[in-house]
């Protein structure tokens, strides 16, 4: 009697949608962690060790650790466009390919950094905040719970790739200017038809009037939003981030909005998600707050996924994959 050979096994650092735990089931054994989240690191190097394939959020922290412990893994396929949590170097030295889901999610992304921008100049979760708590007193006085128009305002995006140049789409109709940061400068037909100009850090940051954050994490790029660029920032303007919370240091930022040398800001992303009560920021009036939200639509969670999956089953399959970082 021979024995029937086991499916090779596919680690899921936390349920996905039906659809696509069942296409990877059709040639894969799925291992789905269902406890704390993110997996304690421990447990993901044990249960990492005979897999071939991971699927991972963008909290999981892939670091030399883990791929250390993964003897077997030849692919990871991430669950966002975002892939600064994986050591992309170890992934290189031991030949392993790893997915990412980058457009799908451009449009959500840009829809809630547009919502955050209008929140916070318009003042509407504030405003929200004051009737809730039974402190709406007055009505239509000409200076009450003003906020600031769109129109006529300069929109500076750091970081002119596709959520960038996706937001820059979007604020045209709201009548704004469009400047840009970013390490490769658009062509100037891409320029044109984004309606947007190319200006260094320095004047980016004194022209905005809304500054919104769209670069993806790295050293480069950690704390590149400190005190330093709010002594540069109008005291009208306002920091939208639904980037990567490191980008900013919080700590200046809370320092910029207590001091007002900052109208406001909007984030969607922190430096150690998830926050709580406890975090000052919580404290501020002149500042929006979202739950990590930028993708998070029905439509885009699960194009998402489907991509997820296919990246994951054609890397297993040494097949080019949709998306691949490296
Ligand atoms: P993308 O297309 O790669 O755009 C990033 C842009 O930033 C590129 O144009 C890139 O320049 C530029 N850049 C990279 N490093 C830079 C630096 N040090 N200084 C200046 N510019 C720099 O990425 P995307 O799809 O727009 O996504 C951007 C980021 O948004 C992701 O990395 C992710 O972290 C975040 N995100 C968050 C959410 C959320 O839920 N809040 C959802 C989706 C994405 P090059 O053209 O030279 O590469």
């Amino acid at each position: 009697m021979h024995k029937v050979k086991a499916k090779p096994k596919v680690l899921l650092t936390r349920k996905l949608h039906d659809f696509a735990i069942k296409e990877i089931q059709k040639k894969y054994r799925l291992e789905i962690h269902s406890g704390k989240i993110p997996m304690p690191k421990n447990l993901l190097q044990r249960k990492i060790a005979d897999a071939v394939g991971l699927v991972c959020f963008p909290y999981d922290r892939i670091d030399r650790d883990v791929f250390d412990a993964a003897r077997n893994l030849r692919v990871i396929s991430t669950y966002s466009v975002g892939y600064d949590h994986i050591d992309l170097q170890a992934a290189k030295e031991r030949k392993i390919a790893i997915g990412y889901t980058p457009d799908v999610l451009t449009d959500a992304t840009a829809d809630l950094t547009v919502a955050l921008m209008l929140d916070v100049m318009r003042r509407v979760t504030e405003g929200d905040r004051l009737i809730r708590a039974g402190r709406w007193r007055t009505i239509f006085g000409a200076h009450d719970y003003v906020g600031v128009d769109l129109c006529g305002k300069t929109l500076g995006i750091l970081g002119m790739g596709r959520i960038g140049r996706a937001v820059a789409k979007r604020v045209k109709p709201f009548g704004m200017n469009v400047i840009y940061h970013s390490r490769t400068p658009l062509s100037k037909s891409a320029e044109k038809r984004n309606g947007a100009k190319y200006v260094s850090m320095s004047r980016l940051v004194a022209e905005s009037d809304v500054l919104s954050v769209h670069v993806p994490y790295s050293h480069q790029t950690h704390h590149l939003i400190n005190k330093v660029t709010f002594a540069k920032m109008k005291s009208s303007s306002f920091l939208i981030n639904t980037a990567r919370g490191k980008i900013v240091n919080e700590y200046d930022l809370l320092t910029a909005l207590k001091s007002k040398r900052i109208a406001g800001a909007a984030l969607d992303v922190f430096e150690c998600e998830p926050i709580g009560v406890k975090n000052n920021l919580t404290k501020m009036q002149n500042i929006v707050l979202a739950p990590h939200i930028g993708s998070s639509t029905e439509e885009t969670r699960a194009k998402m996924a489907q991509l997820t999956v296919l990246n994951l089953v054609r890397g297993l399959e040494g097949k080019k994959m949709v998306y691949s970082v490296v």
